[in-house]
């Protein structure tokens, strides 16, 4: 395998290590093959909320993967998700399952551009939507830059009607606009807040030039609260991106909107979007268990954990003088080795440069800590990290910012 991942942040390149190789997880924990426990803060890059081998998620996959692997028909799980969704995120009115969150961005832009009649597709810097060649653009220097490829093996042309702009400033929209898609909040450059305001203002633009406001909750809906962002936020988008916590560490995705801009979708309208293992029994069975457990979830007992852990690194990074900024929402946190939180790309770009993080990093999984390995990862923890599990954390932490502040003070 190419790096010796299957994706590839895996390969730790951004911290300066290994591929782990890991056997199991349990509850906040995870095992590599060598038998090495590490308390676990990636937790599938939030696909994970309750904890590796919750009962709720095995119980869900035996009963359904009993019935039926894969039938690539309508069953009543998927029915019966699509139907959580939509009671539990106001605006959606119909679902759409997919096997990944890059489907459901990718088809949410070509909804966009079928309902429009438009091309051009406004994405944010630092924002991320799965790798679909028409989301592979980089912007210049901060400005709004028309498509440049950032992959080899897209051609310009794919990414010639793709904008990306700074996030938290308003772009300039036109009647060329089809859409504009953002992550609510952005947790795909550590976790940067949108500033009061952005997210309604941006609904205003889109609504003075007649474009879509898309917003990707691959990570936000379920885990920065019981609901989604929009709803949080009070800004309704014309259309979601779902995935992650709505099949409870299996392959899905999903993307919801009102009726009448859902029935542009094939069968129904023109829009053709498809998929064999979509809408997958045992993927939908494991988001429906997990959702409805969900639902009664201490959200409040768990996010002040994360806020405790927040306060108390940002206090132990100050006590060394290691500028460090922890930004929470929910059962998300993001880390920024910086005086001040950062608000776009271009910030979190420059304190990622300082290579403080990828130090933190090695003597955090020295300590049997296992972070998400690039500065540019948001650190998730779930229902599965109790008081014992942030104890260590917050231990551990405290121990591999004192060798990073000696290090520092000896020029290592
Ligand atoms: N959108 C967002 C906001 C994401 O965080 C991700 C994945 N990290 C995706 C889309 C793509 O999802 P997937 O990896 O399931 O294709």
């Amino acid at each position: 395998m190419p790096g010796g991942v299957s994706s590839p942040v895996r390969a730790s390149l951004g911290v300066g290590g290994e591929p782990l190789v890991l056997e199991r997880g349990e509850g906040a924990w995870v095992f590599d093959v060598d038998g090495r426990r590490y308390l676990d803060l990636v937790q599938s890059y939030g696909a994970v909320i309750l904890g590796h081998g919750h009962p709720v998620v095995t119980g869900a996959i035996e009963a359904a993967a009993t019935k039926a692997t894969s039938l690539a028909a309508t069953t009543p799980s998927e029915v019966a998700l699509a139907e959580e969704i939509s009671r539990r995120v106001p605006g959606v009115e119909q679902v759409r399952f997919t096997s990944s969150g890059t489907e459901a961005a990718m088809t949410a832009i070509r909804l966009a551009r079928a309902a429009t009649g438009r091309d051009r597709v406004v994405k944010f810097a630092g924002c991320y939507h799965g790798h679909a060649d028409a989301f592979l653009a980089s912007g210049g220097s901060g400005l709004a830059t028309l498509g440049m490829a950032a992959s080899l093996g897209v051609p310009n042309s794919a990414v010639a009607d793709t904008v990306v702009v700074p996030y938290n400033e308003m772009p300039a929209l036109d009647e060329r606009v089809a859409c504009v898609i953002v992550e609510p909040v952005a947790a795909n450059m550590s976790l940067v807040r949108p500033k009061d305001g952005f997210l309604a203002e941006l609904r205003s633009a889109c609504d003075s030039v007649g474009a879509l406001l898309i917003f990707d909750e691959v990570i936000t809906a379920f885990r920065i609260g019981p609901g989604a962002a929009s709803e949080l936020f009070c800004v309704r988008p014309d259309i979601w991106c779902f995935g992650k916590v709505i099949g409870g560490g299996l392959p899905i995705g999903a993307l919801g909107a009102p009726r009448e801009l859902m029935s542009m979708l094939a069968p129904e309208g023109p829009v053709y979007q498809a998929g064999t293992l979509s809408g997958n029994p045992v993927a939908t069975a494991v988001g429906l268990a997990v959702l409805q457990f969900l639902a009664r979830a201490p959200y409040e007992e768990a996010s002040s954990r994360l806020e405790q852990v927040a306060t108390t690194l940002e206090a132990e990074a100050k006590a060394r003088n290691i500028p460090l900024c922890v930004e929470k929402m929910g059962l998300v946190l993001g880390v920024a080795f910086s005086e001040q939180a950062p608000t776009n790309f271009d910030q979190v770009k420059a304190q990622a440069s300082s290579g403080l993080y990828a130090s933190f990093y090695r003597e955090m999984l020295e300590r049997g800590v296992s972070l998400p390995p690039s500065p540019y990862e948001a650190w998730f923890m779930g229902f599965s990290h109790g008081d014992r599990e942030v104890d260590y954390l917050l231990e551990q932490a405290a121990s591999a910012l004192s060798d990073l502040s000696s290090k520092r003070a000896r020029g290592d």
